[in-house]
């Protein structure tokens, strides 16, 4: 059969994306989350399923806010039309704060000096800057550290007074929450407590109080305040082994990644398989060339041990991964040039998941899907059944 018309590339591979599973992952966590708001956390294009697309459909399913990490992200969900609610949250001395203030964008603060550019930029625009309060609870990466949180929150009152700032949000981020149990996390709910009580002992009022991530918001309902920030889980991955499986939390993986095989060969026993003949053909086989590597976001670490589905069984990666392709052994089996390998997807059909990528490659499904590079064109599927359209 000729490949079905698409975006250009697509016939060498592609990354189907289900904005249906997108809306259902959005449902099924607001049913986990009963009485907070759901934040979905598009950062580095959405986890690689595109972050606009992905966007749009977690707004028809119920989401109020969007999450980016760079300024740069929010603009692009602006430029894209979406007026709701936004938080960025990775910025740098000299960041855009003045272009965030005027787009409506809210952003973070988690120390004096983001505070200060933050006013300076609020009173140059003549807007009032909606800012997230961010502690350090424990996971010792960004936030403020509680020695240093009067002084912010202090701050942060004095630039209410003057009309400047408006504290919309005080949140932290978990450090371990992958980990159902783990004594980090009860002491990081405790931390965020005190500082909610010395923020609200300073007067601060912020309209939402957040620190769950999507284990935490699969797992611990009493991280849930009133936002939740869910990323991983809104493609419709498990952030852990431990959390439960997709299917077992009522997740759908939206990413479904294959390609055509470039070439199907005999070839005879004794032969060395690609780079450094790692793999050499145990007898007589035939071989599948599979159009992707390490430019499209596979791990070369993947090498010997990745999965794919060709011809309705599961075949291991013969050898290296290379830039650009990999071989796969298909023994006695005989697929044609053009037949799909099935890299991951739900597991519908048999296909491998994202997870087990993960484990075949030594890291975790967030890292396979995020790294799936532009090379590979996205393709949306059930794009227009979600409703009127944007918030
Ligand atoms: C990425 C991120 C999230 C989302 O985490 P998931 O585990 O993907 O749900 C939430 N909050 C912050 C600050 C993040 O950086």
């Amino acid at each position: 059969m000729p490949a079905a018309a698409g975006p250009a590339g697509t016939a060498r591979a592609r990354a189907e994306i289900d904005l249906d599973a997108v809306r259902d992952n959005v449902r099924t966590l607001r049913g986990y989350a009963l009485g907070a708001e759901l934040m979905a956390v598009v950062k580095s294009d959405g986890y690689g399923h595109g972050a606009v697309p992905c966007a749009r459909a977690a707004r028809q399913a119920g989401a109020t806010w969007l999450g980016a990490a760079t300024p740069e992200e929010a603009f692009a969900l602006r430029d894209a039309g979406d007026r709701g609610r936004i938080l960025c949250w990775l910025w740098t001395p000299g960041g855009p704060w003045r272009e965030a203030v005027e787009r409506d964008i809210d952003v973070s603060a988690s120390g004096g000096w983001a505070l200060e550019e933050i006013v300076a930029a609020a009173r140059a625009t003549g807007r009032t800057a909606r800012v997230h309060l961010k502690a350090d609870t424990g996971l010792g990466r960004n936030g403020c550290q509680p020695a240093d949180w009067p002084a912010l929150v202090a701050a942060a009152r004095a630039a209410e007074a003057e009309g400047t700032v408006k504290v919309t949000g005080i949140w932290s981020h978990f450090a371990c929450a992958d980990e159902p149990g783990h004594p980090a996390n009860a002491a990081q709910l405790a931390a965020f407590r005190e500082a909610l009580a010395v923020a609200e002992r300073a007067g601060l009022d912020p309209e939402v109080r957040h620190h769950a991530n999507s284990p935490a918001t699969l797992t611990l309902p009493e991280s849930h305040f009133d936002l939740v920030r869910t990323g991983l889980s809104v493609y419709g991955l498990s952030p852990a082994p431990e959390v439960g499986t997709a299917a077992g939390l009522g997740l759908r993986p939206a990413m479904t990644l294959s390609a055509s095989l470039a070439l199907v060969k005999r070839v005879p026993g004794g032969h060395g398989v690609s780079y450094g003949h790692t793999y050499t053909t145990p007898g007589e086989t035939t071989l599948g060339l599979v159009p992707l590597g390490y430019g499209d976001g596979l791990p070369r670490h993947a090498s010997g041990a990745g999965p794919v589905l060709v011809a309705g069984k599961w075949r291991t990666i013969a050898g290296r991964v290379a830039m650009d392709q990999f071989v796969v052994d298909l023994g006695g089996d005989l697929p044609v040039t053009g037949d799909r390998a099935v890299l991951f997807g739900p597991g519908d059909d048999g296909e491998p998941t994202a997870e087990d990528w993960a484990r075949a490659a030594g890291t975790i499904s967030y890292e396979i899907v995020t790294r799936i590079s532009s090379r590979v064109p996205r393709v949306y599927v059930n794009e227009n059944t979600g409703g009127d359209g944007p918030a």
